[in-house]
């Protein structure tokens, strides 16, 4: 453990960490012997390499999850982020001695702030959805400082679950308003939803339909005039990157997901980053601390009195944050630019590969994902959006995002990121079709190659089992 000096921290044992006798500790707070395995090293390694091969990651083949840019994570960006230098340092040490940290974290603000068109950015939430939280949490206060009574957020029915959900957990009433024929927004519906009660207008462009709203500028210029504010979901922004940005759409709060947009590992739950960045009006809101640049260093510094305050323990998800860093200095202004111009491409090429076979409604031109439909198959042969999916393990590829949005009837959403090749696209176009054209007998069945075959969906949100100290209790 660490432990603070005057000097500076210092890593000191578990044995001199241990400054109460044994005794002086309650009973129940006693550490007490731990019932698991006790086995030599080559046993758990086995053990551990038989686990990781039943998974499937961004390093086993293509992996395109609608919405989730499951994009391939470079090993430099690991490498980075594992530095000792790095792993060593703790949030608790004298500012003195993290003078780099904050300096590479000051720097992240800035460049995020630069992609995005925005002036400030917080590195503090720890996802997208969190994101959205701390944004709204800001839009709150906002509000209440320039004396709204407003408690409404509007929010289009393309939208991914955890805009309503932000917004509700806020204490906001969400109102959805339903897509045009087209899948953008529609400008009549929000005209109509629009009102001096409207706090927000929650918005992802592209959004979740691959579908960049031409109408933005308008839509903003009807949400700005009724007092409110513009948010927009970055989860897309692998779509627009080094092309355009949320601020030239005139938005005025965004998040980020770090572990989407730029590389970081995700899926499984696993750590993300969720900044936040704002137009220089909402700069103030920010949550405490922020990191300032002063004539002697980097420093965290309480944000004053109409911040949010804090909405997580310490700066950010360091790791992940140094995974995107290392990623967005690596690839330059121009890499980032051509990302999205490759993902916008693959997407496009996909579609176009795949769509006699599985409908592709609203609009022909898509940005970086599109949703299809499995409609037909079902309405010819009984197999769904899921038989397809499941299916597709079978041949090594990871199924699309499906059921979502939930406006397209069996929807199956793909986002073949910039990193899938040619041949992976033709692959996976020749593999849709062929489970297409297959008897239903077989895609129903799916999938067989896998280490876990088809399972109990309902069973298995209802009734998981996440260890087996769990399993041994349930089993008693
Ligand atoms: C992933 C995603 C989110 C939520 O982000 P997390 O980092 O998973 O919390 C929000 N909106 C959209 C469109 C997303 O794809």
């Amino acid at each position: 453990m660490y432990v603070q000096t005057k000097a500076r921290t210092k890593l000191i044992t578990d044995a001199e960490a241990t400054r109460v006798p044994e005794t002086d500790i309650p009973e129940e707070l006693r550490r007490r012997f731990l019932n698991i395995p006790n086995l030599p090293e080559s046993e758990v390694i086995r053990h551990y390499t038989r686990l990781a091969s039943m998974n499937f990651g961004v390093d086993n083949g293509p992996y395109p999850l609608g919405s989730c840019t499951m994009k391939y994570n470079p090993k430099y960006a690991d490498r980075v982020s594992s530095l000792q230098k790095f792993t060593d340092v703790h949030p608790y040490q004298d500012e003195s001695t993290t003078q780099g940290i904050l300096e590479i974290m000051y720097d992240m603000e800035r460049k995020l702030a630069s992609i995005a068109g925005m002036d400030s950015v917080t590195l503090q939430p720890a996802a997208g959805a969190h994101g959205e939280f701390t944004a709204m949490l800001m839009v709150k206060a906002y509000h209440k400082k320039n004396g709204g009574e407003r408690d409404e957020v509007i929010i289009p029915d393309s939208a991914h679950g955890t805009n309503p959900a932000s917004a509700a957990m806020v204490g906001y009433k969400v109102i959805e308003i339903p897509s045009a024929k087209d899948g953008s927004v529609n400008v009549d519906a929000l005209k109509a939803a629009i009102s001096p009660r409207t706090a927000a207008f929650m918005l992802t462009n592209p959004n979740t339909l691959g579908i960049f709203d031409r109408n933005i500028k308008e839509i903003a210029k009807i949400v700005h005039d009724a007092g409110a504010l513009m948010y927009y979901d970055g989860a897309n922004l692998n779509a627009i990157m080094g092309v355009t940005t949320p601020g030239d759409m005139d938005f005025d709060i965004v998040h980020f997901n770090v572990h989407k947009t730029f590389a970081a590992p995700h899926g499984g739950g696993g750590p993300g980053s969720g900044p936040v960045g704002v137009k220089k009006e909402l700069a103030q809101y920010l949550p405490s601390p922020i990191i300032k640049k002063t004539k002697n260093g980097y420093s965290l510094r309480d944000n004053g009195k109409l911040s949010i305050g804090k909405v997580r323990a310490f700066y950010g998800n360091v790791n992940v944050i140094l995974r995107g860093y290392a990623y967005i200095l690596r690839m330059g202004s121009e890499g980032l630019r051509e990302a999205t111009v490759r993902a916008v491409l693959n997407s496009n090429y996909l579609k176009e590969l795949i769509k006699d076979v599985y409908d592709v409604p609203y609009g022909s031109l898509k940005k970086h994902e599109f949703v299809a439909s499995a409609a037909r198959l079902k309405k010819e042969k009984g197999v769904r959006a899921l038989d397809v999916a499941k299916r597709m393990i079978d041949f090594g590829i990871h199924p699309p995002t499906i059921y979502f949005p939930m406006l397209v009837d069996e929807s199956m959403m793909f986002e073949p990121t910039e990193d899938c090749s040619a041949e992976d696209l033709d692959r996976m176009a020749d593999v849709l079709i062929q489970i297409a054209n297959e008897d239903p007998k077989t895609v129903l069945g799916a999938p067989y190659n896998s280490s876990v075959s088809r399972v109990d969906e309902t069973k298995a949100a209802k009734d998981s089992v996440f260890s087996t100290r769990y399993l041994r209790k349930k089993r008693q």
